[in-house]
């Protein structure tokens, strides 16, 4: 008999080459321009722009990197608040440390679990009564899954706050039909290996403001004056995109819209199957959105299903299939244990609910019909365990 754990593990979003990439690569190569910059960096910059309607973009090292330079250009500093959502990756909200600046999360709301706009629009009258507005609000879209960005953007104009699109996970998406990463002063992309695109590793920062995105790549460059001795006026940092992977980049981006179909029909694939497990539930795609589906995230109601969420991790895990608790909520980490919360209804925390149920299963536009099948099987296997039948 084969050992369950010797069956070829399945990974929550692996990298998922195309092959296009070598040919970028090779140009680099073959003309030995390998760093810095070059032109995959320009034209990566020019094709995301593109892509998204955003009139400028810089590639950067990655998404914390980008999110970090849309601080320094808002003048984030010691002593000023930024508003995060709460339900996301720690990436969203270290970069604020690293201003000096302070935290303040926002919860989700249950229609998109992004962002509340209750939450939002609480804490921002709180804050413009003691006169301490926040300096930036990043708005996260998870697992591609747009937030409520009409209502947040609204909240946005009202007290004067711009906004930071963090859309790491949402390249590919749409909201009223119009792409991610345009619905704030600057928007954030992630190329890291577990993303829907990768160039191994790496981020953009996009902006219709011309001028900021000049003084991203100088910042992002060592802050270097025009001198022909190394002169520099302001901190910068060593951010840039090589010429290498902006060129793995490109590669990737003509396969962009192939890859959301494939994650698309892989999310539609659960839902065909796991809704017949009673108490499952699917992280919704409100009629207005179109998610990139990057992960199939789901709630599992104990109550009714006769199972937990480490109960079918553990059985997952036995069988050599990596799957994930969602993000554990910013506010409830350690690091981020003195700042302050708020929730979508006075004493009910969204976000802590979709932690204590919530599930992300591998998504990779690269899986197939027998894996999916495997990992629908443990679920089949733990509810029938339970004495659940399948409807
Ligand atoms: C991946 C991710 C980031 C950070 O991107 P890196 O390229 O890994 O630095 C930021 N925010 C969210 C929501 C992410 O998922």
């Amino acid at each position: 008999m084969i050992q369950a754990t010797e069956q070829k593990r399945i990974f929550l979003s692996p990298p998922h080459m195309s092959g296009e990439e070598y040919k970028y690569i090779n140009e680099a190569f073959d003309t030995n321009w390998i760093a810095p910059l070059g032109p995959n960096v320009d034209a990566f910059e020019r094709e995301i722009a593109l892509y998204t309607g955003v009139k400028h973009a810089a590639a950067v090292s990655s998404g914390t990197a980008a999110i970090h330079l849309a601080l320094i250009l808002l003048e984030v500093k010691e002593g000023d608040t930024v508003f995060c959502s709460s339900l996301t990756f720690v990436a969203s909200a270290n970069p604020i440390l690293y201003q000096g600046a302070t935290p303040v999360f926002i919860d989700s709301e249950p229609e998109t679990w992004n962002m509340s706009p209750e939450a939002l629009g609480k804490a921002l009258k709180e804050a413009a009564d003691k006169g301490e507005l926040p300096k930036a609000i990043i708005a996260v879209n998870l697992y591609g899954q747009m937030a409520k960005m009409d209502e947040i953007r609204a909240l946005s104009e009202v007290y004067g706050v711009p906004i930071i699109e963090d859309a790491a996970e949402s390249l590919g998406s749409l909201y009223n039909g119009k792409a991610s990463g345009g619905f704030g002063k600057f928007g954030i992309f992630s190329f890291n290996g577990n993303k829907i695109i990768t160039t191994s590793g790496g981020g953009m920062l996009v902006s219709d403001d011309e001028e900021a995105i000049k003084k991203a790549k100088f910042i992002a460059s060592q802050a270097r004056d025009q001198a022909i001795h190394y002169q520099h006026s302001i901190l910068g940092f060593n951010y840039r995109m090589s010429n290498i992977l902006a060129g793995i980049g490109r590669g990737q981006l003509q396969f962009l819209n192939k890859r959301v179909e494939a994650r698309r029909s892989i999310h539609a694939y659960y839902q065909k199957y796991l809704s017949k497990i009673p108490g499952i539930d699917f992280l919704p795609e409100p009629e207005n959105t179109f998610s990139n589906r990057w992960l199939t995230a789901v709630t599992i109601d104990e109550k009714v299903s006769g199972f937990t969420i480490s109960e079918i991790l553990k059985e997952l895990a036995e069988n050599n299939i990596e799957a994930r608790p969602v993000w554990k909520p910013l506010h409830l980490q350690p690091l981020f244990k003195t700042c302050k919360y708020f929730c979508h209804e006075d004493h009910k925390s969204i976000s802590e609910v979709l932690f204590s149920r919530g599930i992300c299963l591998p998504s990779g536009s690269n899986l197939s019909v027998e894996e999916l099948n495997r990992i629908i099987d443990c679920f089949y296997g733990v509810s029938q365990r339970k004495g659940k039948i399948i409807i």
